[in-house]
């Protein structure tokens, strides 16, 4: 291996010729604390950045083994790498030095969560790292002298400053690794204490703006839960902590409009992931399996047997296996629900303010108006305890607008001025003072649903030339030749599980042959995941990518069903 004189006689050899040169780096580099993999060279100074891998020897990180002995305390103390490359990068690096992008360092974009993430590793052998680097070019011609100072000196001294334990504040290293540890460890017992969420006393709930997912810092209202509401649960780091236990069956949160009912929701939503130190969700935690379910009209559905809620369409269409390009809000939201339980949701999320109302609710007067018979739909309302009684799957569902739901509910939340107060035995009082004539018809059970079988060769990951194309953004997933809508999907913590989602799409496509599975598509989900989680993200990609974070099943799902080019082999 060639070490790093080798590596600057190279780039001023190289200086003032064609980018191409640049080739030339690909493969590994000693340097005194590291070894440096160019893995990927760029085409020219516009193209995306090249990649570099750095290892640094376990004795050389100097991290303590008690910082990743477990793996919630690996995936933080990566994390917390990663936010202090990116924060070093600015300070170490000058930046722009020529066309295009020369002269850039980066790293995986991240936001409040703590997540599996591609960019950064760490073992016992030490910590290899993922890093974007710009080569510089005055137009196509190499500047041999500006990358060698990029490669020679800044990035040593980013890795000194980012990857080595004792330039690092070791207390915010710990803070990080036992937060993440404890908000796993709360989210462990939630199902022993029969619950589905919790929300600690003190949490920060709403955020800086509609388009950030920072804390509110003015006049944020600190999280209270009621007395009846409060459980205690146990932290290993930092001991044990009280808040709102949200149990597990039919929850109601009602409230007057802007007290909060939404925020909180949306809290729990993202409890289904850890957050970095000081974002005010830290101790927030919702069971994994929690999906939000919203209306989507407009969305393509693909043979879901949506039939326990919507049957008898007035154009004769099977509802055993509905498919559409186009689907109204109501039956998206059922397709949205029946799509959730086969991959396996225990929990549903449902906000009024994205739900369909006539799949929400179907009062008396209506109930009077337009005879059971001429409706297709039964509404959420009539299925809600009858899913959580037949399949065990809760509810959390914000509903300001109609008290019919009190007559299926086990608790009643009520925010009153960001506020949460234990309104059910007031509810309940409500229910037998003012009786309903309304009829249920939910029938006797939630009902059976097929399950499906996709075509494998129906997800098409590849253009037309065969080239595999995988490009992700907040909006949508490209994946070959089309596009997936993503824009009401809330549950993605960040754009690099978009990408990440793509690239199993694909792998699902070529190899999903080999999970050995009956072919559904609840067990291709459930056989995916297991793989992610016992091989790494890694070993299903075509190339060490740092750009991408790992994603929930139910992501995945989401993008699948939303494949407009999905055919199944039980359709
Ligand atoms: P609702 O769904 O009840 O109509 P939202 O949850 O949308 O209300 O909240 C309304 C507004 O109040 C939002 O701007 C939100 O950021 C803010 N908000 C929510 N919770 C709090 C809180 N605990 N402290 C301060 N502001 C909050
Ligand atoms: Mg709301």
């Amino acid at each position: 291996m060639a070490d790093q004189r080798g590596l600057s006689g190279l780039l001023r050899r190289i200086d003032g010729s064609g980018y191409g040169a640049y080739k030339q780096l690909r493969g590994r580099w000693r340097f005194p604390d590291f070894t440096l993999h160019v893995d990927h060279v760029q085409g020219d100074p516009f193209a995306a950045p090249s990649r570099l891998r750095v290892q640094v020897p376990g004795e050389v990180a100097g991290f303590p083994r008690d910082l990743f002995r477990t793996r919630a305390r690996r995936i933080a103390l990566e994390d917390f790498l990663i936010r202090a490359l990116a924060r070093e990068i600015p300070e170490v690096a000058k930046g722009k030095r020529g066309s295009g992008r020369s002269g850039e360092f980066s790293v995986v974009d991240f936001g409040q969560c703590i997540l599996p993430r591609t960019a950064l590793r760490i073992s016992l052998e030490g910590v290899e790292a993922i890093i974007s680097c710009g080569l510089p070019a005055a137009g196509r011609r190499v500047l041999g002298r500006e990358a060698e100072a990029m490669l020679l000196g800044e990035l040593p001294e980013l890795v000194r400053r980012a990857l080595l334990y004792r330039n690092l504040d070791p207390g915010a290293v710990r803070r990080h690794v036992e937060c993440g540890e404890d908000a796993e460890a709360l989210r462990e017992q939630l199902a022993e204490h029969g619950l589905v969420a919790f929300v600690a006393e003190g949490a920060i709930l709403p955020r800086a703006s509609g388009v950030s997912d920072r804390p509110l810092r003015r006049g944020a209202v600190p999280f209270t839960p009621p007395e009846s509401l409060t459980v205690t649960l146990e932290r290993p780091n930092a001991g044990p902590i009280r808040g709102m236990g949200i149990p597990a069956g039919i929850t109601l949160i009602v409230g007057g409009g802007y007290h909060g009912k939404s925020t909180l929701l949306s809290a729990l939503a993202q409890g289904v992931y850890n957050h970095i130190p000081g974002d005010g969700r830290e101790y927030v935690v919702t069971r994994k399996e929690a999906v939000v379910i919203r209306a989507e009209d407009g969305r393509f559905v693909c043979g879901v047997d949506i039939s326990p809620f919507i049957s008898n369409l007035p154009n004769g269409t099977d509802t055993k296996s509905f498919s559409t390009q186009n689907a109204s809000g109501s039956t998206s939201q059922a397709a949205n629900i029946m799509e959730a339980l086969e991959a396996g949701a225990a929990v549903l999320l449902v906000d009024e303010d994205t739900s369909a109302t006539n799949f929400m609710i179907r009062d008396e007067r209506m109930q009077a108006l337009v005879a059971k018979e001429k409706e297709p739909i039964t509404p959420f309302l009539d299925k809600v305890r009858l899913l959580y009684r037949d399949y065990g799957v809760s509810t959390v569902l914000v509903m300001g607008g109609s008290g019919d739901y009190f007559e299926v509910t086990d608790t009643v939340i009520m925010m009153d001025a960001y506020r949460p107060l234990d309104v059910t035995g007031r509810a309940k009082e409500i229910v037998r003072k003012y009786p309903l004539k309304r009829r249920p018809e939910g029938g006797e059970g939630f009902g059976a649903f097929r399950a499906r079988r996709p075509v494998l060769a129906s997800i098409q990951p590849r253009t037309r030339k065969g080239k595999l194309k995988v490009q992700g953004s907040r909006l949508s997933l490209r994946l070959g030749n089309y596009s997936i809508d993503l824009t009401r999907l809330s549950q993605f913590a960040e754009v690099p599980q978009v990408r990440a989602v793509g690239y199993l799409l694909a792998w699902l496509a070529e190899h999903g042959q080999d999970l050995k599975t009956d072919g559904t598509v609840r067990e291709l989900l459930l056989a995916l995941e297991r793989r992610v989680e016992e091989e790494g993200l890694e070993a299903l990609l075509p190339a060490r990518y740092g750009d991408l974070a790992v994603p929930r099943r139910f992501e995945v799902a989401a993008a699948l069903n939303r494949l407009r080019t999905l055919r199944l082999r039980n359709p």
